[in-house]
């Protein structure tokens, strides 16, 4: 069987537009029992999914519940990725999340503009809607070993290097570290779900594209400020904050978590910080 290098990025523009809604309940695994065994390999179809963020770790955990061997690398398991963490209701159900990842379910959100003319679309929500409010290293995590639990060999490893086959047949090599230690994996797909500087992305020679770069803090306020971030999450939008992105203040279990992002004009980054510590300490 010819292998395949996939690159989920490249995916979703070539099949639908990424607001597309998807139904997790209408899905099977992209793999069955039957299909894992390929018959001109004797053996498991065998994947290395590259990133163990949301989107590498669904799919490992899909992977490895249609039956392929699956082996998923995470170079960082443990610091917080620079994310609002704001997800929408319909991931919980869509992913199947436990309530106990959420921090906070938030039903005011508001948007500030330059003028300081603020819009609370949380006004949209219906009474029993919320905005759920998730630490990204807490959810990432449990994402990740609910790919183990379905049989993913999870890797905490840094992939340095993916060698693409010469032959049509011949398999890929992931070349990884790991303990300290280089190793190889001999694998028949590779899944690239490894963000924004995608090594995947190289390897396939994907081309330019562009993304953003993020800062974000987290802030513990003293008691009574934190009660006005109680059910409230705040975006701001403007040139002191970003000049194409928007900067936010997300309540989380202890502290608000307060970042900025921006494609354009990465090299301000710490200053745009510095404008919603403003805003946000004013
Ligand atoms: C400023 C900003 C704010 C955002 N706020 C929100 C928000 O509030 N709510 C929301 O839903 N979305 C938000 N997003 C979007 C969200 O962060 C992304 O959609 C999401 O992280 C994409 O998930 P992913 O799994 O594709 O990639 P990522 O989350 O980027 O995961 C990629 C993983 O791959 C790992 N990796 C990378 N290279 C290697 C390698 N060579 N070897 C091993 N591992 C590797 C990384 O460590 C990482 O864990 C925000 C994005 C930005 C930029």
């Amino acid at each position: 069987m010819a292998s395949q290098l996939l690159h989920h990025r490249i995916l979703h523009r070539g099949t639908a537009p990424a607001s597309a809604p998807i139904d997790r309940r209408n899905l099977r695994p992209p793999t069955t029992c039957a299909a894992a065994v390929t018959p001109s390999l004797h053996r498991k179809l065998r994947v290395a999914v590259i990133g163990g963020g949301p989107a590498g770790s669904s799919a490992a955990e899909s992977l490895a519940s249609g039956g392929v061997e699956t082996f998923l690398f995470e170079r960082n398991t443990s610091s917080a990725k620079p994310c609002g963490g704001a997800i929408p209701l319909c991931m919980i159900e869509e992913f199947d999340l436990p309530l106990s990842l959420v921090d906070r379910k938030v039903t005011e959100m508001t948007i500030v503009s330059p003028s300081n003319i603020t819009v609370d679309f949380g006004k949209t929500l219906m009474p029993h809607e919320f905005i759920a409010m998730v630490r990204r290293e807490v959810l990432d995590s449990y994402l990740r070993s609910r790919a183990q639990s379905a049989g993913a060999d999870v890797k905490t490893a840094l992939v340095t290097e993916i060698r693409t086959p010469s032959t049509t047949n011949a398999p890929y090599k992931v070349i990884y570290t790991e303990e300290g230690s280089r190793r190889e994996l001999v694998v028949d797909v590779v899944v690239g779900s490894d963000g924004a500087n995608s090594r995947v992305a190289k390897a396939i020679e994907a081309g330019e594209y562009s993304c953003a770069i993020a800062f974000q803090e987290r802030i513990k306020l003293p008691d009574e400020k934190m009660e006005y971030y109680e059910n409230l999450a705040e975006m701001y939008l403007g040139d002191d904050v970003s000049p194409d992105f928007y900067a936010w203040v997300f309540p989380k279990c202890d502290h608000v978590a307060v970042g900025t992002g921006t494609v354009c004009s990465k090299q301000n980054i710490k200053m745009y910080q510095r404008g919603i510590q403003c805003v946000h300490l004013s």
